[in-house]
């Protein structure tokens, strides 16, 4: 961040070495997306497909194994498809739940009659083949949080599902369906409480579930818990040690992407799951430094980027006029100019919203969002939300574009660095976004031959991914192999200088200090001090024996950093 933007909070991962904490949740439903139905299997979301359903002609399997075990699954939406091979995520999603529904409901009915709850405890309810195989769930479907009061006041919402309905009423096939009202019920628990599912690196959401356990916990804008997917398994991670994944009342993942600002979360929050957020982050006054904008006397005047927010009661000087005033060089920042940096932001959102519709052409995309960083870079500042998630639509175009591998690389750099403050405030605690962007980070440096600060990223990014994902997991392999590939031509750099650095032990102290962490300095700092201590009683003991006082290199050797001496 420049000098003088407002400083935000760095929180990483807390313990080194403790054990990643997860808990699994199986779906009740779940279904590909329209783009990713014809590449993934219907039943266990693997990436080989070889098998397609003889009679719809649109299933895909990858094995026989799972078309049987998906059969019951597939059953409800292979007659529809039958007759219409297009039908969407959303309509094969609500023929899944209602062929659920449905079963559930009689399996209750069923059980009431001729199950005994001794039968059920023993395991007699499983009886349908393939039903339950691991997706047995603590509530019933009607059970989940529902908005179905405010959904029917919502036009728009019931627009989408008028439509939906009309679609699978139109081929389905009339045994397997439900009710109108009992169909919206359904619709209504699932567009609220689905989850997106993604693939098994994390990258590409390829479906939606609906896990009837997993969607108990609540939603925050700063998460202490994550989902992922590995096949249709959800697993709940917790991104920091002191997080109780049993206790629903204290973990929360969140719903929607956490870069934008306050205003934009609580519209896409409201806009599908009709609430006002008041998460820890939305009541937190540091959040609106995400709006603040620059001081435009101080910015005239000085080097000094003085940022002055927008939002929230704290930025009134004056509560009655609404006055806003910086407090540096005390002017009041006049209307026009409020209205101008807003406008800015506004600007900025929906130019990126609408760059895919205006051009594909990345050169022409990188000149759209270059002429608003200009536009705007004197009034809003690299802690502005707005403005940080323009610089990052930018970096997957940089790839695209011609120009030499050197500049590229530099100009690729240039623009995590610029994000890399906002990255670690919105991703707080050991999150994998935060992750990818250290391994990115590192990875550049790592081409530039700057293995410092590459090591410095890639440790930081493997601890990361090791912590969510456990040493086995591929995004923490892929790291490791390149932070061990920082490491080793570091220390091929210091061992072809040991002796230089050894005769020079303030550059060596000043090049390890660079690798640490704050915890592995306050440890080195803390050793140092006893050191000191021992050494002071050492040489009054020496003395007053007479013997020398030298320390020998073997002593120096193993105070050098864990990292490091591991090597
Ligand atoms: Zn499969
Ligand atoms: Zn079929
Ligand atoms: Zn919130
Ligand atoms: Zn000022």
């Amino acid at each position: 961040m420049s000098s003088g933007d407002a400083p935000l909070d760095v929180v990483g991962v807390e313990k080194i070495g403790s054990k990643p904490k997860s808990k699994e949740f199986y779906p009740f439903a779940y279904s590909l997306l329209d783009s990713t139905k014809n590449h993934y299997c219907w039943t266990c979301l693997g990436e080989t497909v070889d098998l397609t359903c003889d009679k719809c002609k649109v299933a895909k399997f990858c094995s026989k194994q799972c078309q049987t075990s998906g059969a019951f699954d597939h059953k409800y939406e292979c007659g529809p498809l039958h007759n219409c091979k297009d039908l969407n995520t959303d309509e094969r999603m609500l023929l899944r739940i209602i062929g659920r529904y449905k079963v559930s409901k009689f399996l209750l009915i069923f059980l009431q009659q001729k199950v005994s709850v001794q039968d059920i405890l023993d395991g007699n309810d499983k009886k349908i083949d393939g039903f339950y195989t691991n997706r047995e769930s603590g509530r019933s479907v009607m059970q989940i949080w529902e908005h179905c009061a405010d959904m029917k006041k919502d036009e728009n919402a019931m627009n989408v599902f008028k439509k939906i309905y009309d679609r699978v009423k139109q081929y389905g096939d009339k045994t397997h369906l439900v009710d109108k009202d009992t169909a919206f019920q359904l619709h209504s628990r699932n567009f609220i409480n689905r989850h997106s599912i993604s693939n098994v690196d994390y990258l590409r959401e390829i479906g939606k579930g609906l896990y009837l356990d997993l969607c108990r916990y609540d939603h925050s804008c700063r998460p202490n818990a994550i989902y992922s997917c590995n096949g249709t398994v959800a697993k709940l991670r917790a991104l920091h040690d002191n997080v109780d994944l049993e206790n629903v009342e204290t973990t929360h993942y969140t719903y929607i992407e956490l870069p934008p600002c306050k205003i934009q979360r609580r519209h896409m929050l409201k806009e599908t799951w009709y609430f006002e957020c008041h998460c820890e982050r939305c009541d937190d006054p540091e959040d609106n430094w995400l709006t603040a904008v620059i001081c435009p006397v101080c910015i005239a005047k000085t080097e000094f980027r003085k940022t002055i927010k927008l939002h929230g009661q704290e930025a009134y000087f004056n509560s009655e006029t609404l006055e806003i005033v910086c407090d540096r060089c005390h002017t009041t920042l006049d209307r026009e100019y409020i209205f101008m940096a807003l406008d800015g932001m506004r600007t900025i959102r929906r130019t990126i919203e609408g760059a895919e519709d205006v051009s594909q052409d990345p050169v022409e995309l990188l000149k759209i969002f270059q002429g608003a960083l200009l536009s705007y870079e004197r009034i809003l500042p690299m802690s502005n939300a707005y403005f940080c998630q323009l610089i990052a639509a930018m970096i997957p175009l940089i790839a695209r574009v011609q120009m030499t591998k050197r500049e590229r690389l530099v100009a690729s750099l240039d623009l995590h660095f610029k994000c890399e403050p906002f990255v670690r405030y919105v991703y707080r605690y050991a999150h994998p976004s935060k992750a990818m962007h250290f391994l990115q980070m590192g990875q550049l440096h790592l081409e530039l031959h700057n293995d410092k600060d590459a090591a410095r990223y890639l440790i930081e990014a493997h601890r990361i991914m090791d912590y969510l994902f456990g040493s086995d997991h591929f995004l923490s392999k892929q790291t490791k192999g390149f932070m061990d590939h920082a490491l080793s031509s570091l220390m091929q750099f210091q061992r072809s200088f040991v002796n230089v650095l050894e005769k020079a032990p303030e550059a060596k102290k000043a090049l390890e200090e660079k690798l640490m962490t704050k915890d592995e300095k306050k440890a080195l700092k803390d050793a140092e001090k006893n050191k000191k201590k021992r050494n002071n009683k050492k040489n009054k003991k020496n003395a007053s024996n007479g013997a020398s006082t030298k320390q020998s290199v073997d002593d120096d050797l193993g105070d050098l950093p864990e990292l490091i001496a591991d090597m």
